[in-house]
C-alpha cells in the first residue's frame, strides 16, 4: 500500500449524495481545499430516490432537538434555492405548495389531532380541515376521509436536480469529485490521517462521512451504527392532486403537471435496492385508497433507494470522540433531503471552528458508543 505523502486536500468527504456534496461546496466556499470520493455516479443513490418531500412540520414522534433541526433547515431553503439559481442560471424546481395530511380512518384521528395541537404550540402554521373542506380542496381525494390538517408551509423539491446543482456547486467552487471506493479510514493516535482507496492513503486534515447507509461498511471508523432501509415508489401519469398528501401509511407528490409520484415501503431487507412485486403492490394500494383514480392512472415507472436509518432515528452529525477531525453526516433516515441545509452548516461550522448554529450534543456521533 502505498502512501499519497503529498496532501491534496484540506478536507476528504466520503459519499457525493445530497448530504456529502452539500458539506464539499459549503466547505469549498471557506476557501478549503476539498476532495469528495464517490464510488459510483454522485447522486445516484438515495439522494435520486427520494420523494423531495420538505415537511416543515413538526411530527409528534420527534425529540424537540430533532424538531428545531427540520424547522431550522427547511427554513433555509428558499435562500438555497436562490443561492443556486444566481450560481447556475437555472431554477431547481421548488413548490412551497403546502402538504395535507389526511386521517383515512376513524383511528388516524387522533394522530392527526396531537399533530396540530403540537405544531401550534410550535409556532409552526397548521389548520384544522373538514372532510368537506378538504374535498374541495382536493378533488381527487377519496370521499372516505374522518379529517385532515393543513400545513401551508411545507414545500416540495425536485431532489434530484437539486442534488446535481449542489454538486457542479461544489465542482465550481473547487471542490474535485474523485470516483472511488473509501475502503477504509486510517485513525493513528486519535487522529484520522486519510483514507484509504485503491491501494493508496490519501491523507487530509479533516475526513467527513457522508456514505449514507454505507457509513457503517467502511473500515477503520469508530461505531456507525447506520442501517439501510429500503423504499420503493412508483410514478403515475397525470396530476392526481394538487398538492403533496399524506396518510398513516403512504404519501403523494405531484411532479410538475404530468406526474405523480407514489411513496414508500418502509422495509429491513440489507443492501437489496430492487424493486418488487410485493412493494409496488402495497404502494400503489395505499395510493388507490387515498385518490381512487390513480388506479386507472398510466404507469411510467418505479425505483427504490436506501434510506440511511441510526437506532434512534436522528442523523449522526459532528466530529467522533475517537478522532475529532473525523465529522459524521450520515444517518438522515427519511429526512436527508430536508435535512442537507442545516447539516452542510453544521458540518462547516466544526470544520472552521465557527459556533454551530444548532446545539450538536444530541447529533453527535459519540451517542452510539457506550
Ligand atoms: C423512497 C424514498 C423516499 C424518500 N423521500 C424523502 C423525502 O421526501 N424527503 C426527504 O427529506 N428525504 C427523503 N428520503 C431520504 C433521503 O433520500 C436520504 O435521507 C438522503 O438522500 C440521504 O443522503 P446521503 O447523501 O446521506 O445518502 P446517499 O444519497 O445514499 O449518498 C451516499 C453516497 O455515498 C457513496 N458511498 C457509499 N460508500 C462509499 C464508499 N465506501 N466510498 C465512496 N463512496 C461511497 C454512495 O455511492 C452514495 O452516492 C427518501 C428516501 C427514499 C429511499
Amino acid at each position: 500500500m502505498s502512501e499519497v505523502m503529498n496532501k491534496n486536500a484540506d478536507v476528504i468527504v466520503i459519499g457525493a449524495g445530497i448530504i456529502g456534496a452539500h458539506c464539499a461546496w459549503r466547505l469549498a466556499q471557506a476557501g478549503l481545499r476539498v476532495s469528495v470520493f464517490e464510488r459510483s455516479a454522485p447522486g445516484s443513490q438515495a439522494s435520486q430516490a427520494a420523494l423531495g418531500l420538505l415537511s416543515y412540520h413538526a411530527d409528534p414522534e420527534k425529540t424537540a432537538a430533532m424538531q428545531d433541526l427540520v424547522l431550522y433547515s427547511a427554513a433555509l431553503y428558499p435562500d438555497l434555492i436562490d443561492e443556486l439559481a444566481q450560481f447556475s442560471g437555472e431554477r431547481v424546481d421548488y413548490q412551497p405548495g403546502g402538504q395535507l395530511v389526511i386521517a383515512l380512518s376513524e383511528k388516524d384521528l387522533p394522530g392527526i389531532e396531537l399533530s396540530h395541537k403540537l405544531n401550534k404550540r410550535k409556532g409552526v402554521q397548521v389548520e384544522k380541515v373538514t372532510p368537506q373542506e378538504c374535498r374541495l380542496l382536493e378533488p381527487g381525494l377519496t370521499p372516505d376521509l374522518y379529517g385532515a390538517v393543513f400545513f401551508p408551509e411545507d414545500a416540495w423539491v425536485d431532489n434530484t436536480a437539486l442534488t446535481m446543482a449542489i454538486v457542479q456547486a461544489a465542482e465550481k467552487d473547487g471542490g474535485v469529485i474523485k470516483r472511488a471506493n473509501v475502503e477504509a479510514v486510517e485513525i493513528r493516535a486519535g487522529r484520522a490521517v486519510g483514507v484509504h482507496a485503491g491501494g493508496e492513503l490519501y491523507r487530509a486534515d479533516w475526513i467527513i462521512l457522508a456514505a449514507g447507509s454505507w457509513s457503517g461498511q467502511i473500515g477503520g471508523i469508530p461505531p456507525t451504527p447506520v442501517k439501510p432501509i429500503r423504499g420503493q415508489a412508483l410514478a403515475v401519469a397525470g396530476r392526481a392532486v394538487r398538492r403533496a398528501i399524506m396518510s398513516a401509511h403512504s404519501y403523494l407528490v405531484p411532479k410538475g403537471d404530468s406526474q405523480t409520484m407514489i411513496g414508500a415501503t418502509v422495509e429491513q431487507v440489507g443492501f437489496d435496492d430492487t424493486n418488487t412485486l410485493a412493494g409496488l403492490q402495497e404502494v400503489s394500494a395505499a395510493g388507490i385508497e387515498m385518490a381512487p383514480r390513480i388506479g386507472q392512472g398510466e404507469f411510467l415507472g418505479a425505483w427504490a433507494g436506501l434510506r440511511p436509518a441510526t437506532p434512534d432515528e436522528m442523523p449522526m452529525i459532528g466530529p467522533y470522540l475517537q478522532a475529532p477531525n473525523l465529522v459524521a453526516a450520515t444517518g438522515h433516515f427519511r429526512n436527508g433531503i430536508l435535512l442537507a441545509p442545516v447539516t452542510a452548516q453544521l458540518v462547516r461550522a466544526v470544520v472552521t471552528g465557527e459556533n454551530p448554529s444548532l446545539d450538536l450534543a444530541p447529533f453527535l456521533p459519540g451517542r452510539f458508543s457506550s
